[in-house]
């Protein structure tokens, strides 16, 4: 939505969190092919709930509009996402909002109740939502998916990869068995799981292609063109026949345990929190964004010409 005035753009918050636009995802429709883009571009796309509520709304638009056959789900700037926002002025994980599942609100609850009631929603819950929508998703990805930006790929149902992609969820370092929305064993195989957690390396696209977790890289100045040409093919197959083989292959994985799995590594990421915050006083282990980007810079790099500087910014268990 348009705001009517630039004054709306900035919106001081109670919890003195400050938006830097009024569109944290931007909303399009041709040919049959909804695109949500993620639009916190200064901030690497940063996901703060402002975004992830605004993202919500917009998958609930595609689902509702018979227009749409398809979605696909992209990132404005340098960036797809550099996870959860930890460190930008637009952080407002104290903020109450018209929530999307059953839980109650988690602001001003007390211990580890405050983000086991926030994650669930805004994590575990909303990706769980996204994930079983019941039309095809794509998503179109460049530069980082990094922790939670993980989480916003991993829900689609494909992933079209530009060359210069690289993914990684480095949060191990914060003590913490990786992120709320724990598909990294269902993504890759248990043993690259295992090294891409352990060791919190960037995982280039071409060898997420060779794990099977996207399904196309291709140069980046191809990769829109790849993106709509494999949701036009898709958009062409019956509504419902599309629906009910995203729900078999879906359902496929849960018989699968992938359900069940996610729910166990919740609750041992959030006795990761609390042990964090326990032992140092900070949920995230005392890493903040500048901690996190700072810590992966002299890491191993695979050496696929990305921005060293950025990727981690912002990034949150
Ligand atoms: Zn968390």
């Amino acid at each position: 939505m348009k705001p009517d005035n630039a004054s709306e753009q900035l919106v001081r918050r109670e919890d003195h969190s400050v938006y830097e636009t009024a569109e944290p995802v931007l909303y399009s429709v041709k040919d049959g092919v909804a695109t949500l883009t993620i639009n916190r571009p200064e901030f690497h796309n940063a996901q703060n709930s402002q975004m992830t509520y605004a993202l919500d709304a917009a998958f609930r638009r595609a689902v509702d509009d018979d227009q749409v056959k398809v979605i696909v789900l992209c990132g404005a700037g340098k960036h797809f996402s550099a996870g959860h926002d930890i460190g930008t002025p637009g952080r407002d994980i104290n903020q109450s909002f018209a929530r999307t599942s059953m839980w109650y609100d988690h602001v001003n609850k007390p211990g580890g109740e405050f983000l086991y009631a926030r994650e669930q929603e805004v994590y575990l819950g909303m990706c769980r939502r996204w994930r079983d929508l019941p039309k095809p998703t794509i998503a179109m990805v460049h530069g980082a998916c990094v922790a939670g930006g993980l989480m916003l790929a991993w829900v689609c149902d494909l992933i079209v990869a530009s060359d210069d992609a690289f993914f990684a969820d480095p949060v191990v370092r914060m003590g913490i068995p990786g992120v709320e929305y724990f598909a990294h064993p269902y993504e890759l195989n248990p043993r690259i799981a295992k090294e891409f957690l352990f060791l919190g390396d960037r995982m280039p696209a071409a060898r997420a292609y060779e794990m099977g977790m996207v399904n196309r890289v291709v140069p980046r100045a191809a990769l829109e063109q790849t993106t709509y040409d494999i949701a036009q093919r898709i958009g062409k197959m019956p509504r419902m026949g599309l629906a009910l083989t995203k729900q078999a292959i879906n359902h496929v994985e849960e018989l699968q345990g992938k359900r069940a799995a996610m729910d166990a590594a919740f609750g041992w990421h959030h006795f990761a929190h609390v042990h964090n915050e326990l032992i140092s006083g900070d949920k995230l282990g005392g890493y903040d964004a500048k901690a996190m980007a700072s810590s992966q810079r002299p890491a191993a790099d695979p050496g696929n010409g990305a921005d060293n500087k950025t990727e981690s910014d912002n990034l949150e268990s």
